[in-house]
């Protein structure tokens, strides 16, 4: 076959086999049926010596994969913090590989280079941040922690009087970060890839609604007052979904002055909602902000967004310049604000999927989440033998399993969560994950597919009822 007809070939059979997945997503089972055995076993074949025909790689590809891929594509997801992929998303995804730009640079690739301009613009505007923020489309919300955490780190110290770009950080003053016991670990990784260190991030104790208070962060500024400080504040912890309460914090921290970032991974969102938005107030105050397209914007992997309200210090972080890269004089480089250099043009995706929706549509879906986790977590928080331990503030609560044997203890508590929800989701009617919070173990909801409907909600809901009937029943024995 010639070239581009094998070529033309393996593309329509991979339109096919996507098809085909998308359309089954309902009714398969969400977890995975395929053993760590039977994947390994699947895929090691010998590294051929010859090529293999692409059509026959893509077709053995998906032939060996299936079983192994979870559900996350579909609406019946509630593990970890995961989204599924918009419809324009997605086909935008695939143009973004057809096209194979490098969104490095505009002079690589300049209708990328102009979508990420309109991108800023317009996720700055639902997101309610200042419209003269910089901005990054970055891998996911890790990477936005660590663009937002390397301009604050270069304020700081710049404040302090070191050039942290000319000089590192051997012998520079002590940079710290302040923040709450609700810190996602993105954020220590971050302080780990930039010389922060762990030692240096001081985690305070939350209050009972998960919320960091003025009194403790004060405290804590107080104490080594002079120091290089980074403020790291929650907008929708993993748990709960909890907000720190922004205005006195921020202000505390700007009094001390401090550079205030805030993880908005799901919280962020809550701007596009006008029944949600309140639980931002004063968030656009902060220096920096983290968000993830590829969770509640339903943008497929990898995609996240970083805020940046001080040009300089961003452009510093990042700034990139070759003599033998073309720099553009009035249009936007990316690798100029991105830790990347060559890198994919994730601003398609992004693009095509707030067009799809529009803002009454993102409204919608991030409306319509919440509703479908806080149905999920009270109404299997109201079977027997289960609570709702949290419920949601947004898209994400808990619940735990009791041992209902009389003398059972926490432990005893602890291991029936796990074997309930394992139970669950073996039903291959819904899938979520564990969590210990507050050192007991629950299992968490999160609710972030544009797929999820009122449906899903009653068979997760009809899965955990007919697991917890005949565990009810063997325990009667
Ligand atoms: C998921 C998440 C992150 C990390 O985002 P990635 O997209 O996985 O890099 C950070 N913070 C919170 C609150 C999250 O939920």
């Amino acid at each position: 076959m010639p070239l581009d007809s094998r070529q033309h070939a393996t593309l329509e059979r991979a339109a096919e086999l996507a098809l085909s997945f998308l359309g089954s997503l309902d009714d398969a089972p969400v977890c995975a049926t395929a053993s760590l055995a039977e994947l390994r076993q699947r895929f090691s074949r010998p590294l051929p010596d010859g090529g293999v025909d692409p059509v026959t790689v893509i077709d053995e590809l998906a032939r060996d994969a299936a079983g192994g891929l979870l559900g996350n594509a579909g609406g019946r997801f509630y593990g970890w913090v995961i989204g599924a992929g918009l419809p324009a998303a997605l086909a935008a995804d695939w143009l973004t590989a057809t096209w194979d730009q490098n969104a490095g640079l505009y002079a690589c690739g300049p209708a990328a280079a102009v979508v990420e301009e309109v991108c800023g613009t317009w996720l700055k505007d639902v997101l309610g941040l200042p419209p003269s923020a910089t901005f990054a489309l970055v891998t996911g919300c890790q990477m936005a922690h660590v663009t937002c955490l390397a301009a604050a780190r270069h304020a700081v110290l710049a404040r302090a009087g070191w050039d942290v770009n000319r000089d590192g950080l051997a012998g520079a003053p002590s940079v710290r970060i302040l923040t709450s016991s609700e810190v996602h670990g993105t954020t220590t990784r971050a302080a780990k890839l930039l010389g922060i260190g762990t030692a240096n991030m001081f985690v305070l104790p939350s209050d009972l609604a998960s919320q960091l208070t003025p009194e403790v962060l004060r405290d804590a500024l107080g104490r080594e007052s002079g120091r290089p400080t980074i403020v790291v504040l929650q907008a929708g912890d993993v748990n709960c979904g909890a907000f720190d309460p922004f205005p006195e914090l921020i202000a505390l921290a700007h009094e001390a002055n401090a550079w205030v970032h805030i993880d908005g991974a799901m919280g962020l969102w809550c701007n596009a909602v006008p029944e949600l938005r309140h639980l931002l107030a004063g968030a656009e105050h902060a220096d920096s902000w983290a968000t993830d397209g590829h969770k509640w914007l339903n943008v497929p992997y990898d995609c996240g967004y970083a805020f940046v309200a001080h040009a300089e210090h961003h452009r510093a972080a990042m700034e990139h310049r070759a003599s033998y890269l073309s720099h553009a004089d009035d249009a936007r480089d990316q690798l100029d604000w991105t830790p990347d250099h060559s890198r994919r043009a994730r601003g398609f995706a992004t693009y095509a999927a707030l067009r799809e929706l529009g803002r009454t549509g993102l409204c919608h879906l991030v409306a319509r989440c919440c509703r479908h986790a806080r149905d999920i977590v009270t109404r299997i928080g109201d079977l027997p033998d289960a609570r709702a331990v949290c419920l949601p503030v947004i898209n994400q609560g808990l619940v735990r399993f009791y041992d209902a044997r009389p003398g059972a203890t926490e432990e005893d508590h602890d291991k029936r969560t796990d074997e309930v929800m394992a139970a669950i989701n073996a039903t291959g009617e819904a899938f979520f994950t564990g969590t210990t919070w507050k050192g007991k173990r629950c299992m968490r909801v999160s609710v972030s597919s544009w797929r999820t409907t009122a449906d899903d909600v009653d068979r997760a809901v009809a899965a955990a009822e007919q697991v917890l009937s005949v565990a009810a029943n063997v325990g009667h024995e």
